[in-house]
């Protein structure tokens, strides 16, 4: 942002102002709305939407030629996706990009598919799709290994694999002139970690957030949070789900360090009373020890 500012203050300077580096200000204290399990589509300005269905979320973009999509879920809610859009603009789905190869978030793919629409994902989903055909999952039209960049209608999403963290292919989603970031499943803001953390790999999620933090954005959208989250966030979720990661590992080694090797008993002594107000805190705190626990135990 410092740098952003900087490029600012030097352009305005020169009088060489670009509408495309105003900073919008998005709603990052709104709630996304609607029902618990319900769906719902928020605006949050510039024609990005974002789209939620129950605690999913993903965002869409409408441009002049066409809508970039991300995320179809499964096909209940990819269904109620395509029917939000159609409500919007009369301009056809052109791009669908995957997050990663999980399909819970990728699963209603086929209820977006038609004439003209490209799926988009990393090398990776293509490859694990491959071995793991699904019948609602069209295998990506557009594959890459590090960066792929998104243009249409004016508008730019750069797609960035910051190597494996969640599985080995999830990518981030930036939205450069509106210094947003989308990123799915390594960063849920004021929650601890999913359950036992299934496929997640415990360093090198540290690691990527770290890349992402030294990267330029000010704003989040995460691919999960229920109705009374805001639909947008500041980039300070990054570094907060960093911490949490990193106070859970030094907390579970600290304990096996001074000898408590039962993961029975580690579940029930370690706390971390910094994180008490976030949520799923008590019923999720146990998976997540149990996981770190086996990532010391087993180096996995
Ligand atoms: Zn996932």
């Amino acid at each position: 942002m410092k740098r952003l500012l900087q490029i600012l203050t030097l352009l305005c300077s020169l009088g060489l102002t670009q509408t495309a580096l105003a900073a919008t200000d998005y709603p990052v204290d709104a709630p996304v709305g609607g029902e618990s399990f319900g769906h719902s589509v928020t605006s949050i300005g510039d024609g990005i939407y974002v789209f939620r269905w129950w605690v999913y979320r993903n965002f869409f973009i409408v441009t002049d030629d066409g809508v970039i999509a991300t995320d179809p879920m499964n096909p209940k809610a990819a269904k109620l996706l395509k029917a939000e859009i159609t409500k919007i603009t009369d301009k056809p789905i052109r791009y669908v990009i995957y997050s990663h190869n999980h399909h819970d978030h990728i699963g209603g793919g086929v209820m977006l598919d038609g004439e003209g629409v490209e799926f988009i994902g990393h090398e990776n989903v293509a490859k694990e799709l491959g071995d793991h055909p699904n019948p609602t999952i069209p295998l990506p039209d557009i594959t890459f290994a590090d960066t792929y960049t998104v243009e249409l209608g004016g508008r730019t999403v750069e797609l960035e694999y910051f190597g494996p963290n969640h599985g080995e292919s999830l990518v981030v989603m930036r939205l450069p002139e509106e210094q947003i970031i989308f990123v799915v499943d390594i960063v849920t803001p004021r929650r601890v970690a999913f359950r036992m953390m299934p496929d997640f790999w415990p360093d090198e999620w540290v690691r990527s957030l770290k890349e992402i933090e030294a990267t330029d954005y000010d704003y989040v959208i995460t691919g999960h949070g229920p109705e009374f989250e805001p639909a947008i966030e500041l980039a300070a979720v990054v570094t907060e789900q960093r911490e949490y990661i990193e106070d859970l590992m030094a907390a579970v080694k600290s304990a096996m360090d001074a000898g408590t090797h039962s993961p029975d008993e580690l579940q029930q002594t370690v706390k971390l009373p910094k994180y008490e107000h976030w949520r799923a805190y008590d019923a999720w705190l146990p998976m997540n020890i149990e996981r770190i626990w086996a990532y010391y135990h087993m180096g996995w």
